[in-house]
């Protein structure tokens, strides 16, 4: 089993790799955008405190975050070995995540880096749209359905598309990504656990590279 973190910008590619890698290796995403928009939807009190900050495009805090990925890494080792996607995005997420996997006796094995153009970002992001059935990935022009408005993998006719994926709140997403996650790139790699692949490959090219540097581990 292998644990790795997928680092990026928004619209890099992370969650759709992850979902691959969920399919092909029976690996664990845990997705801390995806449990904060879960929180949102079943209308809990921190999901509620958290809608604002993030249509807005901010971080939430450190706290509530490091709380989402604790629970969910106490309730059992992954079999195929976790990814985090979206996770850390702060040096003080990144301390904490390495004091709960030494906690739970797991090593992580490689942190990839999806590097992109941040002018491709832009145009990826704001055609994006998910089947809202099984959260598989589209795109407007990139990346459409088969059949309009029916989902490839799962026939899902519902499509949801992110409040976040406006213009406005990318440019803060990407202020907050280069501020407080990109840091972790060089962290990580004075650590010497990055790899880095090009995220704006085809994106079964990306698959392949990811998948190079999980077999290399
Ligand atoms: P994502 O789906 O990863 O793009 O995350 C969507 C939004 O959730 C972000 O813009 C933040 O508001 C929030 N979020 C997700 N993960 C984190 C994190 N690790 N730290 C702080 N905020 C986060």
């Amino acid at each position: 089993m292998t644990n790795i973190i997928l680092l990026g910008p928004p619209g890099a590619g992370k969650g759709t790799q992850a979902k691959r890698l969920v399919d092909e290796r029976g690996m664990v995403q845990l997705s801390t955008g995806d449990m904060l928009r879960e929180a949102r939807t079943s209308g809990t009190d921190m999901g509620r405190k958290v809608a604002a900050v993030m249509d807005a495009g901010h971080l939430v805090t450190d706290d509530i975050v490091v709380g989402l990925i604790e629970e969910k890494l106490t309730t059992g080792a992954a079999a195929g070995g976790y990814i985090f996607d979206g996770f850390p995005r702060t040096l003080k997420q990144a301390d904490a995540l390495g004091a709960l996997m030494a906690r739970i006796g797991q090593p992580l094995d490689a942190v990839i880096e999806l590097r992109v153009d941040d002018e491709a970002l832009k145009q990826r992001i704001v055609g994006r749209y998910t089947c809202g059935t099984c959260g598989a990935v589209y795109h407007d022009t990139n990346h459409p359905p088969k059949v309009s408005g029916t989902c490839d993998s799962c026939g899902g006719t519902t499509m949801k598309r992110r409040a976040d994926d406006t213009e406005e709140a990318l440019r803060t997403r990407m202020l907050a990504y280069y501020r407080d996650t990109s840091p972790l790139i060089g962290y990580y790699y004075a650590k010497g656990q990055l790899s880095t692949v090009d995220g704006l490959a085809e994106m079964d090219a990306v698959a392949v590279a990811l998948a190079k540097v999980l077999d290399a581990k």
